[in-house]
């Protein structure tokens, strides 16, 4: 006799999201289906509620009164088995609700729309018998206005349609039915490419070297991971094709993995010229429908090259053989609300089960990455120290703010950066300025002797609060602001920021003659302002790009000889360890815009902190240096990669309610410090964003060498948390594994 089974169903809720899946039998007629990744309705309490099969279980609870599954949901799995493995590691790995992590996976399919093949519609007779036709149904108006309307303007979509002819979908669809109007079904264009150009560049040596090592364990079909460290310019996207051609030959298949997709069209170029419609793009900027296609594309085995920003990770390929991580340092690939992955943890775990090969690119790699790969670490490191034509890197030059703002220059333009601004606009090439804005500007310095106000625990910058209350956002340390600079009693400290609209005002001002574009958050709102700037840009139709960290990323113009950093600290005042890594990564990235042309390129950064060894190393394009000095400091202080971090926010409308939970799971990690298990935790204090929509915002970070005795204290301080929650909505608790950002 058959075992009879029943259905593991993870339960979709509007609210609080359940742990644990629920059992449900499976009803007779569904026995034969595929229900394992696919969607069910089942009975909860007194309602119906949708869920996700996640497994199938034997059945062992026979006197148990389980109730059955009602219907199935879809046609077939919306995530394959492979994917339900990835969800059920995520939510282990960053205590995220598998509710949650099911839908961020199968998010495509999820929202899908009609698919993108649109009906365009026209008349089904001639123009001249129109008067004829609208005569025999003069009785319906609403149609004759819909006949009108089409045979004036054919191959309008039905929503077009219903919209200039103000008639509901109904009366077009009767019109179908009366055969006095057809629909052709079209494919919106995705996915056209132009022309497959399969004419390969040749490989540098440099080049050649790394694709013959990576490829060698392509072949030998072993899990490993390569640290690609490459200069900028040195050719790294000619080096993952070749990887995905290898693969490719293998039948298998690629995930390549983008910071964001629409500052990269000069990528997406080159993959598309190379591999035509076997590339998939999957990102955020394209519609639902876009992305259900392209989904399916890949799902159906035609797309096996996929490229695409964080959640393109998830896509549903078979035989993976390679994951390419460009820019592998960048933060964007890590997920801000839960689930909070990080797309290169998934990447490790999903190429570990297939047995692939991973490659992280980046001209500055995150430290984490970096310390794995060098001195025989886990990973692979490979080097491309040149430049592909061996193109020279830029000049750097170092500008130090102070003296300029000593001999009375208290201008955003330092009177160096000024004067090579506009010997560049005489001579017709083009400038980039570079604002960083990330953070806050709410941080303290000198503006005579550079100091900037630090925690004496923590070794974050103190962050300004209101009535001139100095806070260390990791202990909650707070002092008074001073009048004078503790360092050189100097008056002129305070808090300091400068916006891109600030420096399109002054460089307006400075120079009339030149043609300004600004790139920012504000100029970029509407779909596809990226790409029409930079087209402008490249097109030589402005001078001057003024923009924050989107022009720092991979794109190159040749017409560029210049590029200005305004204020290269403004990373050094972030409330957050990574501080000095992400101004050294900044800088060097912006550097690397300049002088891809012939011509060779200068960089003038200006900086309160001219001796600071980010400012520095980037300077010199010294990345060990860079290295050796920052380990330096993350030992001193335990920071990662030295150990493992991890955040608790705790938030909600109730101020009181939300400062006693995140007081009671201060208690329980206490009982980890006291028994001295090497868990260092700091808070409860304000997160810097104290109050987001109406949500009042606490944290506590915690971090220690031993990851399993920090992952056992949060598991049960996050257990005490949510049952003593319950189902309130006035504290909440949420985890972040490895956090990347502390706001
Ligand atoms: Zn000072
Ligand atoms: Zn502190």
């Amino acid at each position: 006799m058959q075992v009879s089974r029943v259905a593991e169903v993870i339960v979709e809720t509007g609210g609080i999201s359940m742990q644990k899946s629920l059992h449900y039998k499976i009803p007779e007629e569904m026995q034969s289906d595929n229900l394992v990744g696919s969607r069910v309705l089942i009975p909860l309490g007194n309602r119906q509620a949708s869920g996700f099969v996640v497994g199938l279980a034997e059945d062992t609870s026979v006197d148990r009164k389980l109730k059955s599954i009602i219907k199935l949901l879809d046609q077939e799995p919306v995530l394959t088995k492979e994917q339900l493995r990835i969800a059920r590691w995520i939510s282990g790995y960053y205590f995220s609700s598998p509710q949650r992590t099911l839908q961020a996976i199968a998010h495509p399919v999820l929202n899908k729309t009609r698919s993108c093949r649109e009906k365009h519609y026209y008349v089904n007779f001639s123009i001249e018998e129109l008067n004829r036709v609208t005569r025999e149904i003069r009785r319906a108006p609403k149609q004759v206005a819909v006949l009108n309307t089409t045979a004036r303007s054919p191959g309008l979509t039905k929503k077009q349609l219903s919209e200039k002819a103000c008639v509901s979908y109904t009366v077009i669809d009767t019109l179908i039915s009366k055969g006095y109007l057809y629909f052709k079904e079209v494919m919106s264009d995705v996915n056209s490419t132009s022309y497959i150009s399969p004419v390969k560049p040749e490989l540098t040596g440099e080049q050649a070297k790394v694709v013959k090592n990576i490829n060698f364990y392509l072949q030998k079909n072993v899990h490993k991971v390569f640290l690609l460290h490459g200069v900028t310019g040195s050719g790294k996207t000619e080096v993952y094709l070749r990887c995905i051609d290898c693969a490719l030959q293998l039948k298998k298949s690629a995930i390549v993995l983008v910071p964001e997709i629409s500052l990269t069209p000069q990528m997406i170029r080159c993959f598309k010229e190379r591999l035509g419609n076997r590339v998939a793009l999957l990102h955020s900027r394209m519609s639902k429908g876009e992305r259900y296609e392209e989904w399916n594309r890949i799902s159906q085995g035609h797309a096996d090259v996929i490229l695409g920003t964080r959640s393109a990770i998830f896509s549903p390929v078979n035989n993976l053989g390679i994951i390419v991580i460009d820019e592998e340092h960048e933060f964007t690939y890590k997920q801000g609300e839960s689930p909070r992955y990080h797309a290169r943890a998934v990447a490790l775990y999903r190429a570990y089960v297939n047995s692939a090969a991973v490659v992280l690119g980046s001209a500055t790699p995150s430290l984490e990455s970096y310390c794995r790969a060098k001195d025989k670490g886990p990973y692979t490191l490979l080097k491309m120290d040149n430049r592909v034509d061996n193109i020279a890197l830029p000049f750097v030059k170092v500008v130090d703010m102070r003296k300029e703002f000593s001999s009375g220059n208290k201008a955003i333009f330092g009177s160096e950066l000024f004067n090579a601004v506009n010997k560049r606009l005489e001579d017709n090439e083009q400038v980039i300025l570079f604002l960083n804005r990330r953070g806050f500007n709410t941080f303290v310095v000198c503006r005579e002797c550079g100091m900037v106000l630090k925690c004496p625990n923590c070794d974050i910058s103190l962050t300004y609060h209101h009535q001139g209350d100095l806070r260390c956002h990791y202990c909650n340390y707070s002092q008074m602001a001073p009048s004078l600079c503790p360092g050189c009693r100097s008056k002129y400290i305070g808090y300091f920021g400068t916006g891109t609209q600030k420096v399109e005002k002054e460089a307006k001002d400075l120079f009339p003659q030149a043609r300004i574009i600004r790139m920012d958050a504000d100029t970029t709102g509407r779909k596809g302002a990226h790409y029409r700037i930079l087209k402008d840009f490249e097109e030589r139709k402005a001078d001057i790009l003024i923009g924050t960290q989107m022009v720092a990323k991979g794109l190159n113009f040749s017409g560029v000889t210049l590029v200005g950093i305004i204020s290269a600290d403004t990373g050094l005042y972030i409330p957050d360890f990574r501080s000095a890594e992400r101004t050294f990564q900044l800088i060097t990235q912006v550097a690397g815009r300049s002088g891809r042309a012939k011509s060779g390129g200068e960089v003038i950064v200006q900086t309160f902190n001219p001796e600071h060894y980010a400012v520095t190393a980037a300077a010199a394009g010294d990345y060990e240096g860079f290295f050796k000095e920052e380990m330096n400091v993350r030992k001193e202080m335990q920071y990662p990669p030295y150990s493992r971090m991890i955040r608790l926010l705790f938030f909600g409308k109730d101020e009181n309610k939300v400062n006693s939970l995140a007081e009671a799971a201060f208690k329980i990690l206490q009982g980890y410090i006291n028994e001295d298990k090497g868990i260092i935790a700091v808070g409860p204090s304000p997160a810097p964003l104290t109050r987001v929509r109406g949500n009042y915002r606490l944290h506590i970070v915690l971090w220690s060498k031993d990851e399993e005795i920090l992952r056992d204290a949060v598991k049960k301080t996050y257990d005490y948390c949510v049952k003593s929650v319950g189902t309130g909505k006035n504290a909440g608790i949420s985890v972040d594994v490895d956090p990347y950002s502390m706001i």
